[in-house]
């Protein structure tokens, strides 16, 4: 049914195991520990789901486990140390309980497949992000199989993997993330996602509007959509504009607000359909990633700085009160110091209301590793942290320049430190709290924003 765009030639299921069906509540116990994007949180979710429907329960502590999870992140080498970092705990938890399960999953599992084989034989499964389907049945071939068995490896791409029919489990809450596109074909040169996530490929909109009615019922009211570059939606005629006005349009939910978009495939459609519809927040997320125009091209990135500048004029002027974060990485291989501060400059000129600022990582797999990686780490550094600091300020600058302004906040719960406080979000994604009067999380109430507290406003009704 599914095309293969990668078969792992070291996978032989046993033709003879078939998943068991336990009984609700007397499955085994598992424990799912998620690192990186909000990509890897949902995919764990529907992982949750999928095992819960074979009757497996959840656990919040991996010593009470049968079965352990790591999801891995591989997109820069921090959060592939940290990730893999666990296995020697689990290490311990293996010796202790030789019973345990223990599982790695997601990208660095689709990257590094063997290697953690190789390296970690305490390791019992290698799962790439399309396999996830195969869990109970790989799960079952652990629990029969003798002790010492070299460990499963499944990490087979699948070009049509959806996970569509799967409601993920929702976490609670009244905010939520919904996967409208998978994988990416954009092979930006330092990004190994083409490589660990496979190709790009877009979710029936029938389906991504039934996962957030289903939300909705269960007390949602803001929905996140999610995707590498969700501006390359496409589904029967139907682009992301349409998408996402169709999302807007569910009854009782009061907002939606998606990222990742790209500044070569974002659709002055879309600015215009964000600027017409209230239910769609004012809050952009457009990586630039470099200002200088030589480093884009190296990057792979098919646009230049004066088109970028152009997109965020044009999203300003259709979208009223918009709200703009973006992605940088600094120290790509060959950047120069002039390059850099073009870099500086656009950040500057374009005053984003927040930024991800990173250094340069060489990640396996991808075009860039096969380039020297020739600025020396405290140059990286210290180009990363002038960028930090020049966008410390700027945040605080836009933020000061709400106060006194009318929003509405949704509330979302409890203020985390203070049990007499609401905290809950602006359209334009700002934090805020507010005194306890009555509302419920989900509520919207009209606001005056009146201090600004680190990051975070303190607002008062009006
Ligand atoms: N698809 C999105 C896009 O096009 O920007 C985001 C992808 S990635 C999950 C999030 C960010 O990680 C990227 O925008 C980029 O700034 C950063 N990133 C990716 N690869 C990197 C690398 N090799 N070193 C440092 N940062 C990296
Ligand atoms: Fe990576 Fe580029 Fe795809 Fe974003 S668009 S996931 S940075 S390859």
């Amino acid at each position: 049914m599914h095309e293969l765009i990668t078969l792992n030639p070291d996978f032989q299921q046993n033709p003879d195991v078939k998943p068991r069906a336990f009984g609700d509540g007397s499955g085994p116990r598992v424990y799912i520990r998620t690192y990186g994007c909000q990509m890897n949180v949902s995919d764990s979710q529907t992982i949750e789901t999928l095992l819960s429907e074979a009757g497996y329960r959840f656990v919040d502590e991996a010593e009470n486990a049968d079965v352990v999870l790591v999801n891995t992140c591989m997109i820069r080498e921090s959060a592939e140390v940290r990730a893999l970092g666990q296995l020697s705990n689990l290490a311990q938890l293996k010796k202790k309980n030789p019973h345990v399960v223990i599982g790695i999953i997601g990208c660095v599992a689709q990257a590094k497949r063997r290697e953690i084989l190789d390296a970690k034989p305490f390791v019992d499964l290698v799962v790439g992000p399309d396999a996830y389907r195969r869990l109970p049945v790989l799960l079952e071939e652990r629990f029969i199989s003798p002790p010492g068995t070299p460990g499963l490896l499944e990490t087979t791409l699948l070009r049509d993997e959806l996970y569509d029919d799967i409601l993920p489990r929702h976490a609670g809450g009244v905010t939520a993330f919904v996967t409208i596109i998978r994988g990416c074909d954009k092979f930006c040169s330092f990004c190994v996602v083409p490589r660990t996530r496979g190709r790009e490929r877009s979710r029936p909109l029938p389906s991504i509007l039934r996962e957030v009615e289903s939300l909705v019922a269960q007390g949602v009211k803001d929905v996140m959509l999610l995707g590498q570059n969700v501006d390359s939606y496409r589904w029967e005629g139907q682009e992301f504009a349409d998408c996402l006005q169709a999302v807007a349009n569910v009854q009782g939910l009061h907002r939606v607000r998606y990222m990742t978009s790209h500044p070569s495939d974002i659709s002055p459609r879309l600015l215009e359909t964000m600027g017409a519809h209230s239910k769609i927040m004012p809050f952009l997320h457009l990586p630039v990633q470099a200002g200088n125009n030589r480093v884009l091209e190296m990057m792979n990135r098919p646009y230049t700085r004066e088109r970028y500048l152009d997109i965020i004029q044009t999203a300003r002027e259709k979208v009223p009160n918009l709200a703009l974060s973006t992605d940088i990485i600094v120290g790509f291989p060959t950047e120069t110091e002039a390059e850099f501060q073009e870099t500086f400059d656009l950040l500057e000129n374009v005053r984003y209301d927040t930024a991800f600022l990173f250094k340069y990582s060489a990640r396996p797999l991808t075009k860039a590793d096969r380039i020297e990686d020739d600025i020396p780490d405290d140059v990286k550094v210290a180009r990363l942290e002038r960028l930090i600091r020049r966008q410390q300020e700027i945040s605080r600058e836009q933020n000061l320049a709400q106060l006194g302004r009318e929003s509405v906040l949704l509330i979302e719960g409890p203020a985390p430190k203070d049990e007499t406080m609401w905290t809950g979000r602006t359209p334009d994604f700002r934090p805020a709290v507010i005194s306890r009067n009555g509302e419920a999380p989900g509520d919207l109430v009209r606001v005056r924003l009146r201090e600004l507290n680190g990051f975070t406003f303190v607002a008062e009704r009006i």
